[in-house]
């Protein structure tokens, strides 16, 4: 995959840049892309958000007492997506905060599966992943499907690390968030935005937001140059901008919960491509992947283009499948340890434009959960590194037309970085829809190891950016005869 992207920022170890800075300063040296506008013109508030006051937020957690009614940049939503943008840009020596609904460490819905995508991504953030760390490694994917169980390893490339790693949610996001502000990035806990502050034009300046402790408190409006929405799925603040979801885009929803079992140090993630209540086969996919904390995630989910999507009963659904695994594996109610809960997979850029008058879209809020295994952490970790190289660029601008042509090519470098493989992925989700060409493809697939490690490259997006092995070749090829879109 190619990147069309500005020059690289400095390095993890950088030197972290002083907080606080002054209300329109430059990330660098040179001349300011305009500051954002005085508070007193700064609004056009929309009716929801009428009655924004400048009482200050109660984030319990606020880093300093000038609580930061200004920043160079705004990041709403600490997740994968947001603490990575905000880390790379603080990196960069761009005042930015960074404001999240809940406080960590917060409970998230997820496999808690990290592919070496993943793991590149962490590393690059400057995450350590060490063992001692209390990562817990995987050597590949196990696929259950069709009567066969293939152990196929992670390959072996230049461009990806051969493992890949489980966490939970938990722990996980907080890590990200502690990186971002250990690298400058103002930190909010417990402040839920709830709306964009507009000027005249319909462009973002700013959001309002209140202590999510005090649900009917009084509202502030905190202000900055540009504003990313990292705010996951439902992404309410792009859909206050008028970005709804496409619906000619795929959706999953999965459910997932845990049971302390003896499989709990399984050092492969377990995918199943089919599953079984006796005779019966059920709609969707599962998982099983060992925490290494004495407990198993385990999930399953559904794509849109079943028949069965919306109109079943998932947790019914996740036990009855269940109930048909080997008693020793200890799946069972008395061993659960958590509710079972579901979410939604936002998959192959499901909300667009990626940018629009001032407000960039990083993550689930972009829709960018890859369609073909539903994997989202790698490329909300990505697409907030690259939403950071273009923001830090823009910031540098003299001039906000400079700026601004900056910005808009952020959504260029994302279509070309995912377009192709993301319409491929389309294609390949309307196909396993229908339930027959999903049991053909499983049938003759599954029993060809060959085929099926090329399969894992294609489905994990594991492949060498350049040259590589024949078959990443064809993968490359495809992905880019493929129109993006
Ligand atoms: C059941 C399930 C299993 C999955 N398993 C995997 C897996 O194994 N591996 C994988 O790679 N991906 C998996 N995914 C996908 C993955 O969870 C997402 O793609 C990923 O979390 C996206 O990160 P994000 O930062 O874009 O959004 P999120 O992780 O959703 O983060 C959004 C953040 O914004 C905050 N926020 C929201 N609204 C506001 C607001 N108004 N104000 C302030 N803050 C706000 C939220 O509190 C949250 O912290 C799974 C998804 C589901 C549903």
């Amino acid at each position: 995959m190619t990147h069309e992207v500005p020059p690289s920022l400095p390095p993890a170890d950088a030197a972290v840049p002083p907080r606080g800075r002054a209300p329109g300063g430059s990330p660098d040296a040179g001349p300011a892309y305009p500051a954002a506008p005085p508070a007193a013109s700064a609004s056009t508030e929309p009716a929801s958000t009428a009655s924004a006051s400048t009482a200050p937020a109660s984030g319990p957690s606020s880093t300093g007492p000038a609580a930061a009614e200004e920043a160079d940049v705004i990041v709403v939503g600490a997740g994968p997506a947001g603490s990575a943008t905000a880390s790379y840009l603080a990196r960069a020596g761009v005042d930015v905060l960074l404001l999240e609904k809940a406080q960590f460490p917060r409970e998230k819905v997820c496999g808690d599966g990290l592919t070496p995508r993943a793991v590149k991504a962490l590393i690059g953030m400057g995450v350590p992943v060490r063992e001692q760390d209390g990562w817990v490694r995987n050597k590949g994917l196990r696929i259950i499907g069709g009567g066969v169980r293939l152990e196929l390893p992670w390959p072996e490339l230049s461009s990806y690390p051969g493992y890949g790693l489980v966490r939970t949610r938990l722990d996980f996001d907080e890590i990200l968030a502690r990186t971002a502000q250990k690298a400058g990035a103002r930190l909010l806990e417990g402040v839920t935005v709830t709306g964009p502050v507009l000027d005249d034009d319909g462009r973002i300046t700013g959001v309002t937001a209140r202590s999510t402790a005090d649900a009917r408190g009084p509202e502030r409006s905190y202000r900055a140059r540009v504003i990313v929405a990292a705010d996951g799925n439902s992404s309410r603040l792009s859909l206050a901008m008028g970005l709804s979801k496409r619906d000619d885009r795929p959706m999953g929803v999965a459910v997932r919960t845990y049971y302390t079992s003896p499989r709990h140090n399984d050092d492969y993630l377990e995918s199943w491509l089919d599953l079984w209540d006796g005779p019966r086969q059920l709609p969707g996919y599962g998982w099983i992947f060992g925490m290494g904390d004495g407990t198993s995630n385990v999930g399953l989910g559904m794509l849109n283009t079943s028949e069965s999507f919306g109109n079943v009963d998932y947790r019914d659904l996740l036990r009855r499948w269940l109930a048909g695994m080997p008693a020793e594996w200890g799946y069972i109610e008395e061993n659960r340890t958590l509710p079972i809960r579901g979410a939604a997979l936002p998959m192959g850029f499901n909300r667009t434009p990626h940018y629009t008058r001032g407000l960039l879209l990083a993550g689930d809020a972009g829709g960018m959960v890859n369609p073909f295994n539903g994997e989202g952490i790698p490329y909300a970790l990505e697409s907030g590194e690259l939403a950071a190289q273009f923001i830090a660029q823009a910031l540098a601008r003299p001039d906000a037309a400079g700026a601004e042509r900056v910005l808009m090519a952020y959504p260029r470098a994302l279509k070309a970085a995912y377009g192709g493989y993301y319409t491929l992925g389309r294609r390949f989700v309307q196909m396993i829809g229908n339930p027959k060409v999903m049991q053909f493809a499983t049938r003759h697939t599954m029993p060809r190891p060959a085929l099926m490690r090329i399969t894992l490259k294609l489905l994990a997006n594991l492949t060498e950016p350049r040259g590589g092995h024949a078959t990443d070749r064809v993968i490359h090829a495809l992905s880019k005869m493929t129109p993006a879109a």
